[in-house]
């Protein structure tokens, strides 16, 4: 997937909809860069500050925000998540597709950005499905896990403007799906 005309892969679907399974898949590809956010959310178990995120500070957050660091930023569940410019120029700049696992507010703000992309949105096969999701995941407690969940139904509905909407019901499926799509808009 190296080519002259390198572009952003926007990957975002509501939480626990799989889509971070589908992003470790494909930052596989020996082609393909992906870029690693700024957030201040707290780490997880079996994350790795610099590999996961760079786990920041929110004082250390809205000064780089400030020196226009970010080519997106967003607040999410709370916390502040950001894309470094850098990194992308950098990635585009060597030819190398950069994926982005972003939300629905930092997609929109890069479709506007002048840099090419190729947008795609996971969505879970159904809202009760996605509940059983993130209970069986138990990385957040019962307040964080509603929020998200009231969130996810805003973000659903945004679906419509990515050039993709793939539906996760079958990991295996979306993957081949998603490399389809991926080989026809972003291969040279
Ligand atoms: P989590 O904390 O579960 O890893 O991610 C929460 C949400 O933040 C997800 O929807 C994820 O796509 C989004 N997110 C992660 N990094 C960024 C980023 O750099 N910018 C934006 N706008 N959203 C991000």
């Amino acid at each position: 997937m190296s080519n002259n005309s390198a572009r952003m892969i926007i990957l975002s679907g509501p939480t626990a909809s799989g889509k971070s399974t589908l992003w470790r898949h494909l930052v596989r590809h020996p082609e393909v860069s992906f870029s690693v956010s700024v957030t201040t959310r707290p780490i997880r178990d079996g994350e790795e500050d610099g590999r996961d995120y760079r786990f920041v500070d929110e004082e250390e957050f809205l000064a780089r925000k400030d020196r226009g660091e970010f080519l997106e930023w967003a607040k999410v569940h709370g916390r502040y998540y950001g894309t470094l410019r850098a990194d992308i120029e950098e990635a585009l700049a060597k030819g190398l597709n950069v994926l982005l696992e972003i939300d629905v507010q930092g997609a929109e703000q890069l479709r506007d950005c002048g840099l090419p992309y190729v947008s795609l949105f996971v969505k879970p096969p159904s809202l009760d499905i996605l509940r059983d999701r993130l209970r069986r995941r138990g990385t957040e407690g019962e307040e964080e896990m509603a929020l998200r969940l009231k969130i996810v139904e805003e973000e659903i509905s945004r679906a419509g403007s990515y050039d993709h909407v793939v539906v996760n019901d079958d990991l295996e499926q979306t993957i081949a799906e998603v490399e389809s799509i991926l080989d026809l808009e972003v291969s040279a």
